[in-house]
């Protein structure tokens, strides 16, 4: 059962799009792969490919893994203790992998964002 609202929350496409979910319906699926949006929702039909989220979404995860975990980390006396031959590679594995986890996420919820207000490619000039 389709839950298209008549207007947009914004809380609502925040929502949807964090959870991969196209966010006009909240049904379909918002990607086809890892980051490429489907052209339309396979549940309501609804143009998902009229929203570009660009770079946005590759900002705001750079701004939160470097706020939340990067500045935080040198807090911890073990990354000034242990050799840089250790910690240089875990800090890589880690971040890669917590940034690889987010984007797609976060692409989401911005996608839900542009959705909710209405911005799209027409829009963009
Ligand atoms: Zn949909």
């Amino acid at each position: 059962m389709s839950k298209v609202p008549s207007s947009r929350p914004v809380g609502l496409g925040i929502k949807r799009g964090l959870q991969h979910h196209c966010p006009n319906c909240g049904e379909g699926e918002l990607f086809g792969r890892y980051l490429k949006v489907q052209p339309e929702c396979e549940a309501c039909g609804h143009d998902l490919s009229q929203y570009r989220a660009d770079d946005g979404p590759a900002y705001l995860t750079i701004l939160l893994v470097g706020h939340l975990l990067v500045a935080p980390a040198f807090f911890f006396p073990f990354m000034w203790e242990t050799s840089p031959w250790i910690t240089v590679p875990a800090a890589l594995l880690v971040l890669t992998t917590v940034v690889l986890l987010l984007l797609p996420r976060i692409k989401g919820g911005f996608i839900g964002l542009l959705w909710a207000n209405r911005v799209t490619k027409d829009q963009a000039a």
